[in-house]
């Protein structure tokens, strides 16, 4: 497959190159080879998305919002015809295993292209009557919006943006991770495809400094943000000079809370799933796992024998179930970590290991023993890194597992119908699950409290954060004035 793109960016329809731009090179995590470059975007090149952006979007908005939806939904079924090679992409721009790729990313993009897409005609404001008067509400887009994406998910977020944006009548400029720059260009190209107007999705490379200039071009509207804290506070304040709207989907460090009463093998693989997917690379992952006492024992003997089955090799291989971290640079940090959880005296069951290949691989660890105060039970490690803390009751696991800055997800397994409800409402987080982990359907609202994020991406609540109403006060009767 061909891995390097006809050209760094996509504008007003097209692609285009500016060689002047700092060089990307684009590694695939699974060897470490470069597999193509682009480069970042000049001060020329992100003049050039603007503008484009800025036209298009008055011609875009002006349409009808059925006609909208019908190039979303068309836009979605393109992406599902092609889900192999966008998936096959994913992989190489990422390193996680086909097996995910082909389920997870073009699909979920896919899914979200087709809901906006479905909700785009029914966008609507209301009609309020005040006796003979009355006030009209008009739901209007916000303009240009930057989406400024991560490295885990780059088609996902790309379409997680861009769907509801594009929806209410908004053009997109999307900056993706410099380490994943690939996948986005792809989302631009099958939206144009599938009809979308020149200039209404654009992709623009570059690192954090383009960005930033994105954010703070007074043409800009709108930024909707996937990232870590630290980034997320930069771009909020940036955001906040021009008083622009914001969307910030940033870390977390979830708790996870299984109760003795759970069933064992369903905790065990929730466990999985909110540790160990994407190899462990995942925002809303339940990384503080709090087992009950009780079943503490049992709990690792058995997370660490299903661990046992995880298949590393080939992420192109559809038997592959682990893949690489997605960079040099993050399997430092993640060992990092590791070496400090050994440090600070909490018992690596298993994994953590190098391995001895070409890439960025590290074997899945659990840590058993962990206390409150250990780094690895605070900071955000994004890999894959399991810290299993014993628990003794109910109010003790609760006020313990809010003791963070962070409340992206929480999760909460057991049998007692009553207590599942009960806990949930008292953990402080935005996403959270009973007996299961990670489900992401488009239908439902994501995002995060605390200092995990504001606002939120995914089902009707996302189109309030891409529109703005407009408030028309009609009389009928005559003006009364003082004088
Ligand atoms: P970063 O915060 O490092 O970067 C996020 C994006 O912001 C990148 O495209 C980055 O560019 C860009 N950026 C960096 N500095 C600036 C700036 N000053 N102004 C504008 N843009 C800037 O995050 P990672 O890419 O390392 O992703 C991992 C983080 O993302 C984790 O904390 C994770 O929890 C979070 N995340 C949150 C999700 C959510 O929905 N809540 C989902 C997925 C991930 P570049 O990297 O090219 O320099």
């Amino acid at each position: 497959m061909q891995t390097q793109p006809k050209a760094s960016h996509f504008i007003d329809g097209d692609y285009v190159e500016d060689t002047n731009g700092d060089r990307i090179e684009v590694v695939y995590p699974a060897t470490g080879e470069v597999i193509a470059t682009v480069h970042a975007a000049t001060p020329a090149v992100i003049e050039q998305a603007i503008t484009a952006a800025h036209k298009a979007q008055k011609v875009w908005a002006s349409m009808t919002g059925t006609e909208r939806g019908r190039v979303l939904r068309r836009a979605a079924d393109i992406m599902r015809l092609r889900n192999h090679d966008l998936s096959v992409l994913e992989t190489w721009d990422t390193g996680k295993p086909y097996q995910e790729t082909s389920v997870a990313d073009a699909t979920s993009g896919a899914d979200a292209l087709e809901y906006f897409g479905g909700l785009a005609g029914s966008l609507t404001g209301e009609h309020i009557q005040l006796g003979e008067n009355w006030v009209y509400t008009r739901r209007e887009p916000l303009g240009v919006c930057v989406g400024i994406g991560a490295w885990n998910y780059p088609t996902q977020i790309a379409c997680w943006k861009g769907a509801p944006a594009l929806a209410c009548g908004n053009a997109m400029i999307f900056k993706p991770s410099e380490n994943t720059p690939l996948c986005a260009l792809k989302v631009a190209e099958i939206l144009m495809e599938a009809g979308a107007p020149a200039g209404i999705y654009n992709v623009v490379q570059g690192m954090g400094a383009v960005g930033a200039a994105l954010v703070t071009d007074p043409r800009v509207d709108k930024v909707s943000l996937t990232g870590s804290v630290p980034t997320g506070r930069k771009v909020y304040a940036a955001a906040a000079e021009g008083i622009k709207h914001v969307t910030m989907e940033l870390g977390g460090k979830s708790p996870l809370v299984i109760f003795d009463d759970a069933d064992l093998e369903d905790a065990v693989g929730g466990a999985i799933m909110a540790n160990f997917y994407s190899s462990g690379q995942v925002c809303s992952n339940g990384t503080r796992v709090f087992v009950q006492k009780g079943i503490r024992k049992r709990f690792v003997a058995r997370l660490s024998e299903r661990l046992g089955n995880a298949v590393f090799g080939d992420p192109m291989d559809p038997a592959t179930s682990f893949g690489p971290l997605v960079s040099a640079r993050q399997l430092e940090i993640v060992m990092g970590y590791i070496a400090k959880g050994v440090e600070e005296g909490a018992t690596l069951v298993r994994g953590g290991e190098r391995l001895d290949q070409p890439g960025f691989w590290l074997t899945p660890a659990i840590f058993d023993n962990v206390t409150d105060d250990m780094t690895i039970a605070r900071e955000e490690i994004f890999g894959p890194v399991m810290s299993v803390l014993e628990f003794k009751d109910e109010d003790e696991v609760i006020a313990r597992a809010n003791d963070t800055e962070f409340g992206l997800s929480a999760g909460v397994f057991t049998n007692d119908l009553k207590r599942a409800h009960r806990v949930i409402a008292q953990l402080e987080a935005g996403t959270c699950y009973i007996n299961s982990y990670n489900d992401a359907p488009v239908e439902a609202p994501f995002g995060g409290m605390k200092n995990s994020g504001v606002g939120r991406e995914n089902s009707k609540a996302a189109i309030e954060h891409y529109s703005q109403l407009k408030t028309v006060f009609v009389r009928m009767g005559p003006v009364e004035a003082p004088f």
